[in-house]
């Protein structure tokens, strides 16, 4: 049995293999160690000495869930025989590979979101990556070569299960993708990531001789790792690839692009503090009310678009929806009956899916007629688009409403999956099956008249079939003819020849009609999955619009505004709100903001303010509102003109990225690197605090020198909350700085937080206040003050009353090194001669 096990071992390089033996499937040597680790099971030990641990067969899926999440591949390997005493060897195979970017089933999905595998190649010229993915589970396969800077963004927004590359490739690949590469990682041979099979499998696999049909050049890199792809699933899955129907470009240039950080520092779809969709921008959008819908919106969060005329297409849909009532109303209740079409179909395609999965086709396909007739005669053209788009397909609806019950068991070996007048065949078995038992039921009541007693009855179970049963009670009048078969306590068993005869007429034709009926699952399953083209493009058109719909439900119940977009790098929200808080405070309670960039209201603007008062909220607010406006849905605001938008860049506070072993200040630096770097005028950039991992004069110098540069160089659209208020000064040299500050108003010595943003400079920080606030103790509060006095004082650490303009000569930022539309220079605060070291005016601390 060891060899069987070692020889599964052997062929499944990388993977756990789980050995069924009788009631249970154990892992041995290393896997059983690992096994006991991720799935908390307990570890004994084989013959005394091979380490071994165990899960029951029943709970098999629950513990392969558990396995994938933790990023394992597993090989499943079966008995492929019933236990026998006699034969010493059960022969076994790996029957089932379980890997987390392969997996169909339903059960170990989330339903929400995309599953994606990917691939990677080093492009021949250095400095490029040929990527490929795919998610499996509905077929959807695209591939890109992106310059490596990018990578870990892409590689960061697919947020892969499971990714490949080639064995001699490991280093590199890992030295790329950095923090990016999922869990699952799999070295495969490099064969697999040559050019020339990867690229003849691809091929194969479309049948095309060249990929220009879709959109690519045949000799891009991220062709290869789409071959390698498909190698992997051939050889993985072991079934029909033929849902994987085309591979899409992919164009970053299409999109609005949002680095990393930025995608987690704003929470499109996870929060940064626990990691969870609730609380994200995504949760606060999703008014899907299907599977499909909801991972189209996860995907179009994540991959805003810059096209001004698709996004209007999309605006024009949404408004159209909002306006009706009855309209969106209908629409989302059909959708809302609609199955998961799409991973349904890849069920189908890979020969996966049940009866009930057949059954919940046939029901989507029920609905779409009034779909489609919701949408005739629509105006936008988004929608007459997804109109002419939707197929019915009302030949594969006729098959399966004629062929399939209403409510079908799960396994399709049970029976009961096809319905009466659809094979004369299996109507023809079941009669017989029908005949036989109602002969026996008429036995039975023969029998009782013909012996006179009245409690004889005839069972049926598996081991002993059909049965007369007599009571001890009667057994003398017992006919001799009976041939006794079982003694129970109370009652003895018969059988007699006519009995027999039934009953094999019953199984037979029993047997027979299950065999048949599973034939005919088969067939009929076989003729849906020829038309998987057809009902992947239905799923699409119903994800488009059940996103649609929703975008325009989520304007109506939260008052949203269509924003209006324009080419010249401006924007104007008047009340915006940010999309999350807005949903989470109490009615009411949100204290709206505008913002307004654009020729008179300045490109740059610097807000002050306290902890606590809604800096980095109004920040993250109009992050979000251009975003969204970008996906094509209205935004909380009560008007917005947003002018089209490259990329938005965001540096906010870094605690998270302590784990990766960087300090918190180079983090810092390099994300502020990366923006210095990239930003373009068309650019939005978001800096909630930006040098204060550093000494105070550092801190003030990097982010003085940094406003200047995005200001005078850049010139993009940017907000920077900040607490150096000496930077205030800065409006009156750089002519498109404006400042604004978070109002706070004093209530004796309590503050109360006004959230609101007014143009002008915080004059004090509150620190102090927010420390109370926090439950700071008070005797520190009370040294606090002192000190803050004290120091105030003695002007050791710059105050709000820092110096005034000198000539540009004098700064040591050169003007000469900033490039362009060179601006009047203000002095930095001067430097202290010494360190601000404050002197406690009372030898003890916390004296009195
Ligand atoms: P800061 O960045 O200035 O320290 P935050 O933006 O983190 O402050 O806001 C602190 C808290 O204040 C938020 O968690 C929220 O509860 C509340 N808040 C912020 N902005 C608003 C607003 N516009 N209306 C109502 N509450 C707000």
């Amino acid at each position: 049995m060891m060899q069987q096990y070692h020889d599964a071992k052997a062929q499944h390089p990388g993977m756990l293999v789980l050995f069924r033996n009788g009631d249970f499937y154990e892992l041995f040597e290393d896997d059983a160690e690992l096994g006991a680790r991720v799935l908390g099971i307990t570890l004994t030990k084989r013959d005394g000495t091979i380490p071994m641990a165990g899960v029951p067969v029943h709970k098999l899926e629950h513990y392969l869930g558990l396995l994938l999440r933790a990023g394992h591949r597993v090989a499943v390997c079966e008995q492929m025989e019933e236990p026998d005493p006699k034969k010493k060897i059960i022969p076994r195979e790996v029957n089932r590979i379980v890997t987390p970017g392969t997996i169909t089933d339903d059960g170990l999905l989330d339903p929400r979101a995309p599953n994606y595998l990917v691939a990677l190649v080093p492009a021949a010229k250095a400095g490029a990556y040929g990527i490929a993915w795919v998610d499996l589970s509905t077929g959807y396969f695209s591939a890109a070569d992106v310059p490596a800077p990018k990578l870990s963004d892409e590689l960061s927004r697919l947020n892969a299960v499971e990714c490949l590359f080639a064995d001699a490739l490991t280093n590199v690949v890992a030295q790329a993708a950095g923090m990016h590469l999922p869990r699952s990682r799999v070295a495969r041979p490099d064969w697999t990531f040559d050019p020339s099979t990867a690229l003849a499998a691809l091929k194969n696999h479309f049948a095309v001789s060249t990929f220009t049909g879709f959109g690519f050049e045949d000799a891009q890199p991220c062709l290869v790792a789409a071959g390698a792809v498909i190698i992997y699933l051939q050889e993985t899955l072991k079934a029909s690839l033929q849902h994987i129907r085309r591979l899409r470009p992919h164009r970053p240039d299409a999109l609005l692009a949002l680095d990393e950080v930025t995608r987690r520092s704003l929470e499109l779809t996870r929060t940064l503090r626990d990691n969870q969709r609730d609380g994200s921008l995504l949760s606060v959008l999703d008014r899907t009310v299907t599977p499909m819908g909801a991972r189209l919106l996860h995907d179009s969060v994540l991959a805003p678009l810059t096209d001004r005329p698709a996004i209007g297409a999309r605006f024009d849909a949404v408004e159209e929806l909002l306006k009706d009532h009855a309209l969106r109303r209908a629409v989302r209740e059909h959708l809302e009956a609609c199955s998961d079409i799409q991973r349904l179909t890849t069920r189908v395609s890979t020969a996966k899916a049940g009866p009930r999965d057949l059954a919940a086709i046939a029901r989507t396909l029920r609905k779409l007629p009034a779909v489609k007739a919701k949408l005739t005669g629509r105006r936008a053209p988004l929608l007459q688009e997804l109109e002419a788009r939707l197929e019915l397909c009302p030949d594969i609806r006729e098959l399966l409403d004629k062929a399939i019950e209403e409510d079908p068991p799960h396994i399709a070996k049970e029976g009961g999956v096809i319905r009466a007048g659809f094979s004369p065949e299996l109507d023809e078995l079941r009669a017989l099956a029908t005949d036989g038992k109602n002969w026996i039921a008429r036995y039975q009541a023969q029998e009782i008249t013909r012996t006179g007693i009245g409690s004889l009855k005839v069972g049926y179970n598996e081991i002993d079939g059909y049965y007369l049963e007599i009571t001890n009670a009667n057994e003398t009048k017992t006919p001799a003819e009976y041939k006794h078969q079982k003694t129970l306590k109370n009652a003895k068993r018969y059988y007699t020849p006519s009995l027999r005869e039934y009953e094999e007429k019953v199984v037979t034709s029993q047997d027979k009609s299950r065999a048949l009926e599973l034939q005919l699952f088969v067939t009929l399953r076989d003729q849906v999955a020829a038309q998987t083209p057809r009902l992947l493009n239905t799923a699409e058109v119903l994800a488009a619009l059940d996103m649609l719909a929703a975008l325009a439900e989520l304007a109506a119940a939260r008052n949203y505004v269509r924003p209006v977009l324009v080419d010249e790098p401006v924007l104007d929200v008047r009340d915006g709100r940010h999309p999350v808080l807005d949903q989470i405070l109490p009615p009411g309670t949100f204290v709206p903001n505008d913002a307004t960039f654009g020729p008179d209201g300045g490109t740059f603007w610097l807000v002050t303010g306290p902890n606590m008062a809604g800096k980095s909220t109004f920040l993250r607010q109009v992050a979000l509102i251009t975003l969204m406006a970008h996906m094509g849905s209205f935004v909380p605001a009560k008007g917005a003109t947003i002018g089209m938008t490259d990329r938005i860049f965001t540096r906010v506070g870094a605690s998270d990225e302590l784990s990766r072993g960087q300090s918190t200040f180079m983090v810092e630096m390099t994300e502020a690197a990366n923006i210095l770097n990239n930003a373009t005028p068309r650019s939005l950039v978001i800096l909630d605090e930006i040098g204060r991992g550093t000494a105070t004069y550092d801190g003030v110098s990097l982010a003085w020198a940094m406003t200047e540069y995005l200001h005078d160089v850049i010139g993009c659209r940017a907000l920077f909350a900040t607490h150096y208020h000496e930077l205030a000064q800065l409006a009156t040299a750089l002519p498109r700085l404006r400042n604004y500050n978070v109002l706070v108003r004093e209530l004796a010595d309590e503050i109360v937080f006004l959230h609101k943003i007014a143009p002008g400079n915080a004059e004090r920080s509150y620190g102090i206040h927010v420390a109370r606030l926090a439950g700071v103790p008070d005797a520190v509060l009370k040294r606090a003050t002192a000190v803050l006095g004290s120091l105030e004082k003695q002007h050791e650490l710059p105050g709000v009353s820092a110096p005034a303009t000198v000539p540009a000569s004098a700064v040591p930022v050169a003007s000469e090194e900033l490039p362009t539309r060179k601006a009047n220079v203000v002095q930095p605060p001067e430097a202290p001669r010494r360190k601000p070291k404050p002197q406690p005016s009372s030898p003890s601390l916390f004296g009195e």
